[in-house]
């Protein structure tokens, strides 16, 4: 996985129809929560805890930054991204229910090792950063998730923007920027299938589950 990133940074509750199927509500500014780097594993390998309740898969576009960014703009912070590619953001969905109900910090149930799956990564120079982006997970030849970046409640140069008034972010830091609807339980021995399109350019990256 080449140097490891100091942090990566996950939006929570970017995108309207997952927020209602959660039952949860609209932020009035971008929720973040970070992930260590202890979490992250590459594709195709997925490991889910055992004995936890439900995981669930969030697919995710991730950016990689590529310059040190603090209190940036959103201009700068486009700038700044050096590649995309897609993440998920595992879920002890069970566990974070409990967290919220006691109203607890999430890490139980989001920062665990393997919580964090990352693709490769594209360079940033191969995309229009101006054109949406289009993505989806299958699990066992059935779509769970689709999403596309224009529904983001908060646009991918907004969010680095404001991550970055509280977190300096450095050259190699992730940001996972939120999960559309179709979040499910991932089973041992899923095969899952994540792709990316732009226009007519397509991504696609094959990640096996299996139990820690
Ligand atoms: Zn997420």
């Amino acid at each position: 996985m080449g140097e490891l990133p100091s942090k990566i940074v996950c939006v929570g509750r970017n995108y309207v129809e997952h927020i209602a199927e959660l039952n949860n509500v609209a932020p009035s500014r971008p929720l973040l929560f970070i992930k260590p780097s202890t979490a992250l594993t590459a594709l195709p390998e997925v490991i889910i805890p055992q004995a936890q309740g439900e995981c669930h898969h969030e697919v995710e576009i991730a950016v990689q930054i590529g310059t040190r960014l603090r209190r940036c703009t959103p201009s700068e912070a486009s700038l700044a991204i050096q590649a995309y590619g897609l993440g998920l953001d595992l879920t002890l969905r069970q566990v974070q229910s409990e967290l919220k109900a006691a109203g607890h910090p999430w890490e139980r149930a989001k920062a665990f090792d393997g919580s964090c799956v990352l693709s490769d990564w594209i360079p940033a120079t191969e995309l229009d950063a101006e054109q949406p982006l289009e993505f989806a997970l299958t699990v066992n030849g059935v779509q769970r998730q689709a999403g596309r970046s224009t529904e983001m409640i908060y646009t991918i140069p907004d969010l680095i923007a404001d991550i970055s008034q509280q977190f300096t972010l450095l050259p190699g830091d992730v940001v996972l920027t939120g999960t559309p609807a179709g979040v499910a339980a991932l089973a041992p021995n899923d095969q899952l299938e994540l792709t990316l399109q732009q226009g007519d350019r397509h991504w696609s990256w094959a990640g096996i589950v299996r139990c820690d």
